[in-house]
Formats: C-alpha cells, sequence, structure tokens
C-alpha cells in the first residue's frame, strides 16, 4: 500500500489535481461538465464529502485529513464498460474471421472456465487487467459454467467492485463439441446465481442470453420469465451486430419483424435491458427502444476489429437514447475505455459526425450509470456518491506530455487523451476511496 493511499482508517483523504466530471448529459445540455485546474477530491470512508476548487475546500479540511497531491493529473470518475467477455483472456486477437466464424473458433475456450480453480485464477487476471484499465464498473458476460460467474462476483467482492454479471444462456447452435445448456438448467442455474449474488456487496446479476441465434423461443421464455420473477436484474445480449447474424435470425424467429423484435416478443425490452453494438437498427428499432428506455451499448473497437460496421451515434443522440458504451473484450483487443473512446470517435467520423470528447467521456462514466439507473451511487463527483475514480497522467509518455503543453482548453485535454491515451495514461484507479492499481508500484 503505497502512501497516496488508504481511506479505510475512518479519516478523510484529500485528493489534489485537476478534475473533470459530467453532470449532465452533453447531447441535451450545452454545459455539462466541470472542469478544475486546482481542485480537490475529498474521500471519507470510501464516500465523497468534497470535490471542487483547492482554495475553496483546503481551509474546511478536517484536522486530520490526509492530503495527496498527484501532480500533472486529471481526476476523472471510473470508466464504465458496459459489454465485456470474461472467458475469453486467451483468445483476444483471434485472426480473420467476421462475426459468427470467430465465434466458432473462440466459443470452445469458454469450456474451461467450468473448472473453479482456473476459474479463479482468471477472474484475478481479468480484473486486474480492466482496474489498470481504469474501469470501476462493468457489465460481463460469463461462460455458459455457473462457476465462471461464481469466480468472477468472488474475486470482485473481495475488491470491493461494482460488477454486473451473468451466465451465459445458450441452448442451440454451439460450436461442435461444446457443451450446450437447456432451458431448465439456464433456469434452475441462473436463479441459484441471482439468489447468492444479485445484491451482495456492490454486485449485480444480468440475465444473458448469449444471442437470439443461439437460444431456442423456450430458452428466450426462460429469460424472460427470470426478470419478471426477479424485479432489480439486468438483462444483456447482442443485438445486430452483423449482417449474417441478423438473416439467420430471422430465419429461426419467423413471424418476428425486427432483430429486436424477437427480444421483444419474450419481455426482454424495458429498462433494465442492456443490448451489445446495435449497428443495423432502424428507425421503428430506435422509436421502440426509445420508448421502452432500454439502453444501447456500442463497442467500437470490437465493431472494428469483426468489421460489424459503424455505431449510429448520431442517430441515437436524435432518439435520445439512453446509452452506454463498452470494449467488448475479447473481440474488442483492448480492456482500455479511452481506446473505446477514441474509436467511437472515428466510428462517428466515417460517419460526417463529430462525437465530442465530452460525450465521450459521458458515455463512459455519468451515461453508464444513468444507463444502469445507479446515477445516484456512482458516475460523477456529486456529494455522497460512492468514491470511484482514476487519475489520469497528462505526461504518461514523452510526446502526450509534450502534446498536452499545448493542449489549452478541457475538450483539448480531453481529446488528447482520448485519442492518444490508453492504460499507460491509468496512474491509479481507486475503487470506493481505496486504490486497487497503481501504475507505477
Ligand atoms: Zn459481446
Amino acid at each position: 500500500m503505497n502512501s497516496l493511499s488508504t481511506n479505510s482508517a475512518n479519516s478523510p483523504v484529500a485528493h489534489c489535481s485537476s478534475i473533470f466530471h459530467l453532470i449532465d448529459d452533453p447531447r441535451l445540455t450545452k454545459d455539462p461538465y466541470v472542469f478544475i485546474d486546482n481542485g480537490m477530491l475529498v474521500v471519507e470512508n470510501g464516500i465523497i464529502i468534497a470535490a471542487g476548487e483547492r482554495n475553496e475546500i483546503e481551509p474546511t479540511l478536517a484536522v486530520d485529513c490526509k492530503i495527496v497531491e498527484h501532480p500533472n493529473t486529471i481526476i476523472t470518475p471510473g470508466f464504465f464498460d458496459l459489454h465485456i467477455h470474461f472467458p475469453q483472456l486467451t483468445t483476444v486477437a483471434f485472426y480473420g474471421e467476421q462475426l459468427l466464424g470467430w465465434l466458432n473458433g473462440i466459443i470452445p475456450e469458454e469450456e474451461i472456465y467450468k473448472n473453479p480453480e482456473i476459474a479463479a485464477e482468471r477472474a484475478k487476471i481479468f480484473l486486474k487487467e480492466t482496474l489498470r484499465a481504469g474501469t470501476t464498473t462493468m457489465c460481463a458476460y460469463g461462460s455458459w459454467a455457473k462457476e465462471s460467474v461464481d469466480a468472477l462476483f468472488s474475486e470482485a467482492e473481495r475488491l470491493n467492485l461494482r460488477l454486473i454479471a451473468g451466465k451465459v444462456m445458450a441452448d442451440r447452435n454451439m460450436p461442435d463439441g461444446i457443451s450446450i445448456t437447456n432451458p431448465k438448467d439456464d433456469y434452475e442455474h441462473s436463479s441459484e446465481l441471482i439468489e447468492k449474488w444479485h445484491g451482495r456487496a456492490r454486485l449485480a446479476y444480468a440475465v444473458t442470453p448469449r444471442f437470439a441465434i443461439s437460444c431456442t423461443p423456450e430458452d428466450l421464455k426462460v429469460a424472460g420469465n427470470l426478470m419478471k420473477e426477479n424485479p432489480g436484474i439486468y438483462m444483456q445480449t447482442h443485438l445486430s451486430e452483423n449482417p449474417k447474424e441478423i438473416s439467420f435470425t430471422l430465419e429461426l424467429f419467423p413471424g418476428r419483424k425486427s432483430y429486436l423484435d424477437v427480444y421483444d416478443h419474450y419481455g426482454l425490452v424495458n429498462e433494465r435491458s442492456i443490448f451489445g453494438h446495435c449497428i443495423h437498427l432502424d428507425d421503428d428499432d430506435f422509436k421502440r427502444v426509445s420508448e421502452t428506455g432500454a439502453v444501447l451499448c456500442p463497442n467500437p473497437p470490437s465493431n472494428m476489429f469483426l468489421g460489424s460496421g459503424l455505431f449510429k451515434f448520431e442517430k441515437a443522440k436524435e432518439y435520445g437514447i439512453r446509452m452506454g458504451m463498452g470494449t467488448d473484450f475479447g473481440a474488442g483487443n483492448t480492456f482500455s475505455m479511452l481506446q473505446s473512446m477514441e474509436n467511437a470517435y472515428k466510428t462517428a467520423q466515417l460517419q460526417g459526425y463529430s462525437l465530442s470528447p465530452f460525450e465521450a467521456f459521458y458515455h463512459a462514466t455519468l451515461g453508464g450509470a444513468r444507463a444502469l439507473s445507479i446515477d445516484n451511487k456512482v458516475g460523477n463527483f456529486e456529494i455522497g456518491k460512492e468514491a470511484d475514480f482514476v487519475v489520469l497522467d497528462a505526461c504518461c509518455t514523452p510526446f502526450i506530455s509534450w502534446r498536452m503543453e499545448h493542449a489549452k482548453t478541457p475538450l483539448e485535454k480531453l481529446f488528447v487523451l482520448m485519442m492518444l491515451g490508453d492504460d499507460r495514461a491509468v496512474k491509479h484507479t481507486y475503487v470506493y476511496g481505496n486504490p486497487v492499481h497503481s501504475r507505477d508500484s
């Protein structure tokens, strides 16, 4: 534990740095952010008790308050990755395929996660890497095996992380030779995990049908029933990622007017639903998503890697869609939400829309919290919220340091970090006021 550190001894800790956070949706508001050059963030017992100008807060500090200097840094809320796969650690960077061929190549590796010891070891690696990237809240897919989700929740609980996760449901169309579940097992195993983990510590459960292709109508019915029986849980799945996936889905569910309508038919489109990708939605789909309050989660690194297409950021803005953003690791070739923002900018540029760094950081922080309906707890630095934050190093490489000297406005500084930064820019990650990653130690 370094001297920066812990907030567990009841005395407050004041972190000194530039401070940046969103206070509203930049798609709707002209001045949605706070940027303070000489700022201070004060944390006590894991909770933010002050955030603002250092010269105003410092005279008010308790005598036992520890002051921690973070020179040449910007403190932002911890990142939200709303779509990530735990069991793809060894299949990231799998060469040469688009979505359906890629899945056939990588899914067999998920078998190994039914071994609790291997799953536990890999959960440590996975969460260490996400914290290195500055991600403090995640919506994660496990494998089909309940042991994978047990292992991930156990490690997240040990670190006191905010994690939403679920075991994948898949009872058909899986690659040859790998285990498939059945609707009865999916119901029982998911129920067992919900009972054990949902609402414990900072953890929550998401019913996780892999995607419509891998689920029979009975399995999707089970997913809908689990949501009805367990108010407060989430549902996460994939939607409209790749043209071949879409046409195969519509073959499997004749009579449904769109891919989204397949999920809608089984009661899976509501304000607790998180849909990954959503690249090829039409106006009727956007309208339906908007009226139900469902969440869309673009994953630009994955969409580039698999050649799936370009998420319509401008259309989502037009329809006022609730949304976050993700990496979709391991189809996404990074754990870094900074790199996801970079790819989001390029995705939007290719469609003639300039995604501002404020909008990008919103999707990766406060927007993610709002999408999960936990913005009363996390997502920015309002007093009383939980202190999940990252210390971003504005001098993390010689060139970034030099470039940053020429960045004058908040927009420029954030845009430099978003376009040039990655996990090297994350100097420290704090969860509930405690340091869980320090780059240089
Ligand atoms: Zn995915």
